[in-house]
């Protein structure tokens, strides 16, 4: 049994980076506060009230006061209109205790999402979602970048190295939140890119090359154990919901989880890339303020 199952050194925990990240974090605001006088404020826009969107704002309440930063909860009726959305990120751009803002997707339906994040500051633009984020991310200038890809670059360097020059890596999945992005960061290290979606004719044979191999589509089990190359670092971006067969569920990975056990490495679900979410969203917040206040950002 013991020889089946992913060896322990091989996963990659998440969890434990993070709260290590977290850590790190809480320090460095200490000491900007002896310094300045100013902790970094995070400004949180919750629209309506989606159960699973309400969770996820607690949580980064929650996280962001735990690291000593400042918290900022703004949330408008359900049937709050564009203009009063881009009126309060208005606001908040020119917030001078306001230095990350993040809209928390998805808006109800009546909404343009892209107008409200395109409003936003790009200096506090914390999520990476602005197109001017995008553009910097991708002609190497220093950008706020998307925190789900940040997260998976960092568990990536501490298992690899720092050095991922010349490593092939493979994205599976081109949405502008993960896949992208993902693909951008891996680029500006040198890495050799592919990008396979849902109108990929061999994506099976080009995950097998891949060194790296990452999945962001949201689709459970969709990599199998034979896709993966003997020795390659898998990371799995996606979450997915499914019934056991008692009857309950649970959260699941893109990536067949049990079948990758020659991967090198490999993230599980839950505890893989999803702890890092956050703690990526608050270092972004971190590296926004350094920016804002002109100090250097290590
Ligand atoms: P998305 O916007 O739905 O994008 C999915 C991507 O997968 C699309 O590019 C799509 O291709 C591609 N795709 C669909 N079916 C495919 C197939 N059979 N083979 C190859 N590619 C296929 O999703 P997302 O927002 O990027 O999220 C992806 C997953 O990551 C979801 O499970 C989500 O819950 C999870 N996620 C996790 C975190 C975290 O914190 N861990 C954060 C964000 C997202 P086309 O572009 O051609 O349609």
């Amino acid at each position: 049994m013991g020889m089946d199952r992913i060896a322990a050194g091989a996963i990659i925990d998440g969890k434990q980076f993070a709260a290590g990240l977290l850590e790190d974090i809480t320090a460095r605001v200490a000491k900007l506060k002896d310094a300045t006088g100013e902790v970094p404020g995070l400004a949180v826009v919750l629209v309506g009230a989606d159960p699973a969107s309400a969770v996820y704002v607690g949580s980064k309440h929650r996280q962001t006061i735990a690291a000593g930063m400042n918290s900022f909860k703004h949330e408008l009726p359900a049937d709050a209109t564009q203009d009063q959305l881009m009126a309060l990120i208005d606001r908040l751009n020119v917030d001078p205790a306001v230095h990350g803002i993040l809209v928390q997707l998805p808006l109800p339906a009546h909404l343009d999402a892209n107008a409200v994040i395109q409003e936003i500051n790009p200096d506090k633009d914390v999520d990476g979602f602005h197109i001017s984020n995008a553009g910097r991310l991708a002609t190497g200038q220093p950008a706020l970048v998307p925190c789900t890809p940040l997260g998976c670059l960092m568990l990536l360097k501490d298992r690899l190295g720092a050095n991922l020059s010349g490593l092939h890596a493979v994205v599976v999945g081109k949405s502008n939140i993960v896949g992208k992005p993902m693909a951008q960061l891996l680029l500006a290290e040198n890495c050799t890119v592919t990008v396979a979606h849902s109108r990929t004719k061999n994506t099976p044979d080009l995950c097998r090359a891949a060194d790296i191999l990452i999945v962001a589509v949201g689709r459970p089990g969709l990599v199998r154990g034979d896709w993966i190359k003997p020795g390659a670092v898998v990371i799995d971006v996606g979450i997915n919901r499914v019934e056991t067969p008692e009857g309950k569920s649970r959260i699941v990975g893109d990536v067949a989880f049990e079948e990758a056990r020659h991967a090198g490495a490999i993230t599980p679900v839950p505890g893989g890339v999803g702890p890092m979410t956050i703690a990526c969203l608050l270092s972004n917040t971190l590296t926004a303020f350094c920016r804002q206040h002109s100090i250097s950002v290590d």
